[in-house]
């Protein structure tokens, strides 16, 4: 027997629908590309978004049609976004932190139709056109009077694109499964692969996401990602903001410490989020000048695991409640919240912190298990470590056009139905996991496994230290034995003898580095994270003294 309810399927105009509806004049303020912060609201995004759809659809882009933005964080982006996922078009965020000949390889896969970007990437774009077989527009998003010259063939100004439509347009009326956004991973092994988001698994996301133990936003937040849209959709903050009614404060172009600092103070941001690297940028640059936060509550720090120097500092020194999120491009990307549980409130200060640096529990809506390479589950006591698998309905099944596949079906799924994250973790009989490490990161050191992740948290915190890396390096005896990697603060330079000495009684003394060598830059991938590959190259003559 059927339940008797109404149908409503999850599609994703609903959101903004709804934001129009219940804030209207709720503000979305932009740093923009031009540089004036603009000020707009969810109606006017509402409204731009149908104009969206209606060009769009007068362009002959229909359902299922890919349609590609290489933009920073802004509400154009926002525009663009929900005008195309609206009328059932795939709205494909590009990351312009890859290179230019990879950006032509995933538009080229995704077949994307039109292409809107900002003034910023002209050049890139400029470079890769000719590239480009499936690209029939091209539009700047910019006002007329600020769009560059370009010899681009069929580039439109966003003013132009939009100018005297209408904001009537048909949007939703398709079911909830179909594809709405498309987001490739950085791709550190072989081709990218895409990641193909419908709209309910979208909407859930964003419910799951934004829960009291997650982001736990509500309308009287103003909420300031940093994370940007092309980095796995904001980490869902598009939809969240709009479904909640939080003032949103788009940070455009300008992701420095100085810049978010000013947006964060002079919005009143409530509620922020971030990788690490980012983070510790907004903080360097807040003890440089000595500054405080005066309304920031919360922030989320994730992508790779937080330092705890990062985590002590926004807890310790600025009374800014960090919730560290744990996830994944696949995972739409949300998979734990390091909130803590009950049973943490008998911990101390020392303990709660001790805890706040696990990756943490799932919310409802991701279910997680750690197995051996057969496929085996281990056991949840906070020791064991293994693989980490996931399921749930905003978790990938398979990569666009079967990409990796692992079975008949084209799925990338273990036979028993989970993802395999990639991460090495344990689970405690809380449910409380904590990564350990990469399963391509971790160094095997004779038969051991060490958590290059462990140490790295460590070292950031040794003085002089911006960024710390660990690798692991050939070794006769051991296979390999870790080296660390130190990028100093400006004007430091810590000595191999401070470092190790800082480590001692902080890590098992057999996971000590073999060698410390520093760089002047340890280098960052595509979404601002360190990039191992590129370390394990440059240190690839390296050999142990
Ligand atoms: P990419 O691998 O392309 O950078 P993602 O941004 O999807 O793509 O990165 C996902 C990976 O980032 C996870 O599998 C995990 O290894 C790492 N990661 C994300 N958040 C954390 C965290 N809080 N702690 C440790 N690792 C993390």
């Amino acid at each position: 027997m059927l339940g008797l309810m109404q149908d409503w399927p999850l599609t994703v105009e609903k959101v903004i629908d709804h934001a129009k509806a219940n804030f209207p004049r709720r503000e979305v303020v932009t740093r923009s590309v031009a540089g004036p912060i603009t000020r707009s609201d969810y109606a006017t995004v509402w409204a731009n978004a149908k104009r969206v759809t209606n060009t769009l659809r007068a362009r002959g882009v229909k359902l299922g049609d890919r349609v590609a933005t290489l933009a920073w964080t802004t509400d154009r982006h926002m525009e663009v976004w929900y005008g195309a996922m609206n009328m059932g078009a795939v709205l494909h965020t590009v990351n312009p932190r890859l290179f230019p000949e990879q950006i032509a390889w995933i538009i080229n896969h995704a077949e994307d139709k039109v292409l809107f970007f900002d003034a910023t990437f002209l050049p890139i774009v400029e470079k890769i056109a000719p590239l480009l077989k499936s690209v029939e527009g091209y539009v700047i998003l910019s006002d007329r009077s600020d769009m560059p010259k370009t010899a681009l063939p069929n580039a439109t100004s966003y003013e132009d694109f939009i100018a005297g439509l209408s904001t009537q347009a048909q949007w939703g009326g398709f079911d909830e499964q179909t594809a709405c956004g498309l987001c490739y991973t950085s791709g550190t092994t072989g081709d990218p692969k895409g990641v193909l988001y419908s709209h309910r698994s979208n909407i859930l996301h964003a419910m799951m996401a934004n829960q009291t133990d997650g982001f736990g936003c509500g309308a009287a937040d103003t909420v300031l990602p940093i994370a940007p849209m092309f980095h796995a959709n904001a980490w869902a903050i598009a939809f969240v903001a709009p479904m909640c009614g939080a003032k949103l404060v788009m940070p455009g172009p300008k992701l420095d410490g100085a810049s978010i600092y000013e947006m964060m103070e002079t919005e009143g941001v409530t509620f922020s989020c971030a990788v690490p690297t980012v983070q510790i940028m907004l903080l360097n640059f807040m003890r440089e000048n000595n500054l405080k936060l005066s309304t920031l509550k919360r922030v989320a720090v994730g992508g790779s695991a937080i330092p705890e120097a990062v985590l002590r500092a926004y807890e310790e020194d600025y009374g800014v409640e960090v919730i560290h999120a744990w996830g994944m491009t696949e995972m739409s990307p949300i998979g734990t919240f390091g909130k803590l549980h009950p049973e943490h409130a008998k911990l101390d200060h020392e303990g709660r912190i001790k805890a706040k640096l696990k990756q943490g529990r799932a919310p409802f809506g991701v279910e997680l298990k750690i197995t051996d390479d057969e496929g085996v589950e281990k056991p949840h006591d906070g020791k064991a470590f293994g693989r980490l698998m996931v399921r749930g309905p905003a978790v990938a099944r398979s990569y666009f056009k079967n990409a990796g596949a692992l079975n008949e079906k084209g799925e990338c799924l273990q036979p028993c139905g989970f993802f395999d994250t990639g991460d090495v973790a344990t689970l405690d009989e809380l449910g409380i996991m904590q990564i350990t490490d990469r399963a391509k990161d971790v160094i095997k050191s004779g038969g051991e496994w060490i958590s290059s992740i462990d140490i790295e948290n460590i070292a950031i915190g040794a003085e002089g230290v911006a960024n710390a890396a660990v690798i692991g390096v050939y070794h006769p005896k051991w296979d390999e034995r870790p080296l660390l990697v130190i990028e100093p603060k400006p004007g430091a330079q810590p000595t191999k003898e401070q470092l190790l000495k800082y480590l001692e009684g902080k890590i098992a003394k057999w996971w000590t580095p073999d060698d410390v060598v520093l760089v002047e830059k340890i280098p960052l991938g595509a979404t601002g994270k360190i990039n191992k590959l590129a370390l394990r190259e440059l240190f690839k003559d390296y050999r142990l003294p």
